[in-house]
C-alpha cells in the first residue's frame, strides 16, 4: 500500500520544526511527574499560567544539547493532556518513542484548505496538525468540557487531543508555530481504500482531483459519497446515541466546520445483492461485475468468515476488541445519484452490498461561529442557498450535520 506524505529528512524546509518538536516533547513528557488523579483542579486548565523552555543548541541545565536552532518551548496545559494521555491509555514510552523516535515525520501535502500542515509519525499512531492562534484559543476555553466529554464517554466519536505546544523560533522573526497531536483515525492494519470527509452540507463539497486520480489516500467528499453505510443494530443504536451526545457537546460549545471522517476498508471487491445474501451462503449467490471506481484489492487484511461477522453482534466477549468507530465490520451499499439532480447529497441505493470495516471519528471541532465565519455565512448566502453552506450557526450545523449522518448510517435489515 502507498505510504501517505514525505518524509522529513536533512534539508526539508522543516526539518528544523520537526527537530525542535521531538526534544520538546521528549521533555515535557519524558519529565518524572507526580501520579495523577483523573480529577482535575480547575487550575490545571488555567490558560494564563505560561512556561516556556529555553533550548540552547549548547544545551542547559534541563534540555539536552542538539543539532537545531536556539528555540523556545511551551506546553499548554499539561497536566490536563498528561491525563488524558492517561484517559486515553496511551503509555508514555510507547508515545515518546511514536514521536521522537529515530524515525522521522511524514508531512502530508496540504489535506486541508485552511493553511494548516499536517504530520504523520512514522507509525501512523498520530497525526500532528499545525494550529492558527484562534484555534488553540477555541481548544484552551473548551478544554473542560472537552475533558469531561471524553471523560463521560468511552465511546465518543470527538478526536482524541494528546498535546498542544508551542515552538518559537528565536532570532528577529520570533516566528510561533502551534501544533496539537491527535490520533490518526485511519491507522490500522486493514488497508484504508476509501476516505470521505462529510459535512451534510454541499456547496463545493467534491474532491478537486479528476476522477483518474483518486486513490485511497484521496479524501473524498459529501457529493462523492456514493454508499450509505448499514450498521448492525447493536452498533447502530450506541451509534446514534453518541452522534446525538458529540453534536450537542460541539453545539453547547459554539462549534461548527467539523466533519465526520469515514474510512473504508472493502473486505471484497465485488458487490453482492441482498436476495443473494438472504439466501444461505451468499458467496456461491448472485455477483455483479465490479464496476467502475470500484475500490482496489490487495488481500493483506485480516479476514473475518461471514459466520463471524454474523456472529458478533451477539458475542458480548469480541466486542472487546471492535469500539464504536474503530473497526466495525458493517456493510456499505452503492447509490447512485439521480443526473438531474446537481446537490442530491445521497443518491439512490442500488442494493450492491459490500462487506466492508468502517473507522470513523468526528475531527476538525476547533472553528468556533466567529466574525469570518458569519460573513461568511452572510456573503455565500446572497449568492447560494443558505443551506448548502458549511458556514451556519452552530445550532443549525450540528442538527444539519445529524440528519445527513442518520441518512448515511442506516441499520442493517
Ligand atoms: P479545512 O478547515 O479547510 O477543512 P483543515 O486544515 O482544518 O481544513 P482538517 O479538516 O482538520 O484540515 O483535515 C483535513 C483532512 O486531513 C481531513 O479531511 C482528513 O482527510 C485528514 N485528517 C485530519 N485529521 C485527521 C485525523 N485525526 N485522522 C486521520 N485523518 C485526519
Ligand atoms: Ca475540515
Ligand atoms: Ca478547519
Amino acid at each position: 500500500t502507498k505510504r501517505q506524505g514525505e518524509t522529513i529528512s536533512k534539508g526539508h524546509k522543516n526539518y528544523e520544526l520537526m527537530l525542535n518538536l521531538q526534544l520538546g516533547i521528549r521533555h515535557s513528557v519524558g519529565r518524572p511527574a507526580p501520579p495523577t488523579s483523573l480529577d482535575l483542579r480547575s487550575s490545571a486548565f488555567d490558560p494564563k499560567e505560561k512556561v516556556w523552555t529555553k533550548f540552547p543548541s549548547e544545551g542547559s541545565k534541563h534540555t539536552p544539547p542538539h543539532q537545531s536552532c536556539e528555540f523556545k518551548w511551551k506546553d499548554y496545559c499539561p497536566l490536563v493532556f498528561r491525563t488524558l494521555r492517561k484517559l486515553f491509555k496511551v503509555d508514555a514510552a510507547d508515545y515518546m518513542l511514536s514521536i521522537c523516535g529515530n524515525d522521522a515525520l511524514r508531512e502530508l501535502s496540504s489535506p486541508g484548505k485552511s493553511g494548516s500542515f499536517f504530520y504523520l509519525t512514522n507509525d501512523d499512531k498520530y497525526m500532528i496538525k499545525t494550529m492558527k492562534k484562534a484555534e488553540v484559543k477555541v481548544l484552551l476555553r473548551m478544554l473542560p468540557a472537552y475533558y469531561n466529554h471524553v471523560r463521560a464517554f468511552e465511546n465518543t466519536l470527538v478526536i482524541k487531543f494528546f498535546g498542544l505546544h508551542c515552538v518559537k523560533l528565536t532570532g528577529p522573526a520570533q516566528k510561533k508555530v502551534r501544533f496539537v497531536i491527535m490520533g490518526n483515525l485511519l491507522c490500522t492494519e486493514y488497508p484504508i481504500h476509501r476516505r470521505f470527509d462529510l459535512k451534510g452540507s454541499s456547496l463545493g463539497r467534491t474532491t478537486d482531483k479528476p476522477e483518474t486520480e483518486i486513490d485511497a489516500t484521496t479524501t473524498l467528499k459529501d457529493l462523492d459519497l456514493n454508499f450509505i453505510f448499514r450498521l448492525q443494530r447493536a452498533w447502530f443504536q450506541e451509534f446514534c446515541r453518541q452522534v446525538d451526545r458529540d453534536c450537542d457537546f460541539l453545539e453547547q460549545e459554539r462549534i461548527m466546520d467539523y466533519s465526520l471522517l469515514v474510512g473504508i476498508h472493502f473486505r471484497e471487491t465485488t458487490p453482492y445483492t441482498r436476495e443473494a445474501r438472504n439466501t444461505e451462503g451468499r458467496t456461491s449467490g448472485v455477483r455483479t461485475p465490479t464496476g467502475n471506481g470500484d475500490p482496489d484489492s490487495d488481500g493483506t487484511a485480516p479476514r473475518l468468515s461471514r459466520a463471524d461477522m454474523d456472529q458478533l453482534p451477539f458475542d458480548p466477549a469480541r466486542w472487546e476488541s471492535i469500539k464504536l468507530g474503530i473497526n466495525m465490520p458493517s456493510q456499505a451499499e452503492r447509490t447512485v445519484r439521480r443526473s438531474d439532480c446537481e446537490f442530491q447529497l445521497i443518491g439512490e441505493p442500488t442494493g450492491q452490498l459490500y462487506d466492508i470495516i468502517l473507522f470513523f471519528g468526528i475531527i476538525d471541532i476547533l472553528q468556533d461561529y466567529d466574525i469570518s465565519k458569519k460573513l461568511e455565512h452572510a456573503y455565500k448566502s446572497i449568492q447560494y442557498d443558505p443551506t448548502s453552506i458549511s458556514a451556519v450557526d452552530p445550532r443549525q450545523y450540528a442538527k444539519r450535520f445529524r440528519d445527513f449522518i442518520f441518512k448515511v448510517f442506516k441499520e442493517d435489515s
